[in-house]
């Protein structure tokens, strides 16, 4: 027998350390902010079967003190674990729009009969102006093309406010009978319903009365838990977001108070809500990218997507939204 080296020795002990570090059961968790190779505004997630697809804006400003958003493009996560995302490029940029300048606002993608549909927020070219888009594509990570050829909701259509920005935000839903719904805005809520081609608005547009969404700025989704439909928006400015349910998407909703603080070092907000292998998750950007990270530190124009746990109450109610550095894993634990 060989005698071993005091070197040989303290390697093999070593060794047997590092497995059995590996072996404990330390949870992995996709530490907040998830994303950092790019800045990502305005996250929208969305299920398609063992995947979670995820749609942000990459913000581009140069660096923290700059004053405006610049955001050229969308990009796409994926995941099938919430912990870790495999970026999936870009889907859409604005100026595949024929009629847009730019300006890769908040947006959000749905599927229907196999097909993708980026309801999208960018500036009108000659109505100088901000509209609503929608693309479509046969995967959800595009390419996406223009569906129509034109706005889907240009600023005349919408006088609720006399703003230039009044229609971005959408967000989509299709209910269990087929009826797709559009809704967005900024200032007020506007809603309509969608044809089944999810292209064409079907019938008028109308507008949530004030007093059913206390405070709205903008940045509605809606999703559905149980019986009850949800209606979260950013409230106040800098925002927070609140929520109003209602047994109809027609109304009317009741207002329930806040669901979430605002974001660190960000005076936007803005949520996605999504159920995932039965854990309910809350997306939403904060400006609290690190200035240690590759980036270089986040601001209100250089966000970054978190994702923290959604958690109802008995009576439907949902408790407040708790951000916290850990992010998370799976399990649906804090
Ligand atoms: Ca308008």
């Amino acid at each position: 027998m060989k005698n071993r080296s005091g070197t040989q020795i303290l390697l093999a002990v070593l060794g047997g350390f590092a497995v059995a570090c590996a072996s404990l059961p330390f949870a992995v968790h996709a530490a907040n902010p998830i994303i950092t190779d790019v800045f990502t505004a305005d996250p929208a997630p969305l299920v398609v079967g063992d995947t979670v697809y995820l749609y942000a804006g990459q913000d581009e400003a140069p660096d923290d003190r700059h004053p405006h958003y610049v955001l050229n493009r969308w990009v796409c996560f994926s995941t099938k674990d919430m912990k870790n995302w495999k970026f999936e490029g870009s889907p859409l940029k604005p100026t595949d729009f024929a009629w847009s300048s730019g300006e890769a606002w908040a947006s959000q993608v749905i599927e229907r009969n196999g097909k993708f549909y980026f309801y999208a927020a960018l500036q009108h070219a000659a109505l100088r102006s901000k509209a609503i888009g929608v693309a479509v594509s046969d995967s959800p990570t595009g390419p996406f093309v223009d569906a129509r050829g034109s706005a889907l909701i240009e600023n005349d259509m919408t006088t609720a406010t006399r703003i230039r920005y009044d229609d971005i935000d959408p967000t989509v839903w299709i209910e269990d009978n087929g009826q797709a719904w559009l809704f967005w805005g900024n200032q007020k809520c506007y809603y309509a319903k969608l044809k089944a081609n999810m292209t064409e608005l079907d019938g008028e547009i109308h507008v949530i009365p004030d007093a059913q969404v206390p405070n709205y700025t903008e940045a509605p989704w809606i999703h559905k838990h149980g019986k009850l439909y949800y209606l979260s928006y950013a409230t106040g400015f800098p925002e927070t977001i609140s929520y109003s349910t209602a047994t109809s998407l027609t109304g009317p909703w009741t207002p329930r108070g806040l669901l979430s603080e605002g974001a660190f070092n960000s005076n936007t907000i803005h949520q996605g809500i999504i159920t995932f292998k039965g854990v309910d998750y809350f997306f939403y950007h904060t400006g609290g990218m690190q200035h240690n990270s590759k980036l270089g530190p986040g601001s209100s124009h250089r966000r970054a997507t978190c994702i923290d746990y959604l958690h109802y109450n008995s009576d439907g109610t949902l408790r407040r939204v708790i951000h916290i550095s850990e992010g998370v894993d799976g399990s649906g634990r804090k």
